[in-house]
């Protein structure tokens, strides 16, 4: 146990979220507790976690969380280690939470230079429904950045991909983003890509304008018996030379593609069981979905090492794409992806409103008649 690493979760204790600051000892090793020595309060060493509440051991649910970010059916784990099945999808979905957070934090916040991002939409066939997958990757890095989970494939799906997209990206930096044919693209993409802009001084409304260097092109295949016979190359926005000029600096191609993200549409439909085409698995809640798709997205983003970007053309170590983006300096083992964190935000003294108090003063006692002693035995001069 490491009290110099911990920080105390209580979000009434004015020493919340502070490390090393010497508030945090170790309160029972054996049952793995902590003190927070400024609001008095003990919490466990999993508080926080993906392990909080569970019962069974941590190397247990590594294992079987990891044979889920590679795809293996929750069936095959409840033969294959004696659990219920309802334990298995508990921990699938106490797994994605973490990732979510993961994403939040570290990803969203990133402020990347995008450059070049492909975005893509899978059908996706489950119990009684049919869902919808946007997906949306970093080209230069591989990174997966956006991933949005819906019943519907309407305006919504695209606008939600792309905002999340948009908190990721270092604004008005040039960006090329390319997509399929699907006609809710061109438009999301705009209403993602603007800044506010004041064109008149003084008091009144700003203007939205989409980011100068945005320049969105769109891929079309037809196919015929399964087969693209005939793929369409066209730029909706900005300018077919500033693409290919962000194609060559991302090493994205030589031409407008979405090979990219269908290769991770590919790693996704490989690894959440519940994506596999013609499958005996398929998901029954959206909210599985959902944690899946978190849970494979940050696997494949921090702790799996991808082969392309590992090659002597690319980095030359081993590296996963949020290496490769600067946003973690080594690979994540699955214990310490789901034993993620975060800090509540440091505590600040309300203050006060209003005009200050005044100071009291002591109360004065007039006394408007003479004390009188009674004494016994005495007939007092003010009751005769
Ligand atoms: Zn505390």
């Amino acid at each position: 146990m490491d009290a110099s690493k911990q920080f105390c979760p209580n979000e009434a204790c004015s020493a919340r979220g502070q490390k090393e600051q010497g508030n945090i000892i170790i309160h029972d090793r054996k049952r793995q507790r902590y003190r927070c020595k400024a609001c008095k309060h003990t919490f466990s060493a999993r508080r926080g976690t993906m392990f909080e509440g569970l019962r069974k051991p941590v190397d247990l649910i590594v294992i079987v969380v990891t044979l889920l970010t590679y795809g293996c059916p929750i069936q095959a784990i409840v033969h294959a280690f004696g659990l219920d099945e309802r334990t298995v999808a508990d921990w699938r979905d106490r797994a994605g939470a973490p990732c979510h957070k993961v994403h939040q934090a570290i990803v969203e916040q990133g402020q990347l230079d995008l450059m070049h991002v492909q975005a893509d939409e899978m059908r996706v066939k489950g119990c009684k429904m049919i869902a919808w997958m946007g997906l949306a990757m970093m080209v230069s890095t591989r990174l997966w950045v956006a991933g949005v989970v819906q019943v519907s494939r309407d305006r919504s799906l695209a606008d939600r991909l792309l905002s999340q997209v948009r908190r990721s990206a270092q604004a008005l930096r040039p960006l090329l983003v390319l997509t399929d044919g699907w006609a809710a693209y061109p438009k999301s993409i705009c209403r993602a890509f603007r800044e506010k802009v004041k064109q008149t001084k003084g008091p009144g409304r700003a203007y939205l304008q989409v980011w100068p260097e945005l320049h969105i092109g769109t891929v079309i295949k037809r196919t015929e018996k399964k087969r693209v016979v005939e793929i369409t190359r066209r730029m909706t926005h900005g300018l077919l030379a500033q693409a290919e000029k962000l194609l060559l600096l991302s090493h994205g191609g030589r031409s407008l593609n979405t090979a990219f993200i269908e290769r991770l549409n590919g790693t996704f439909r490989e690894r959440l069981a519940s994506l596999t085409r013609k499958s005996r698995h398929a998901a029954r809640r959206l909210r599985a979905l959902e944690t899946g798709m978190y849970l494979i997205g940050c696997t494949y983003n921090f702790c799996f090492v991808h082969h392309e970007l590992s090659k002597a053309s690319h980095v030359g170590s081993p590296c996963t794409p949020a290496m490769a983006a600067g946003l973690t300096d080594h690979v994540w083992s699955i214990w310490e992806l789901l034993s993620y964190r975060i800090a509540p935000p440091p505590w600040i003294e309300p203050k006060r409103r209003g005009r200050p108090g005044k100071q009291a003063e002591p109360i004065k006692t007039v006394r408007n008649r003479p004390r009188v002693r009674l004494r016994k035995g005495v007939l007092c001069s003010t009751t005769v």
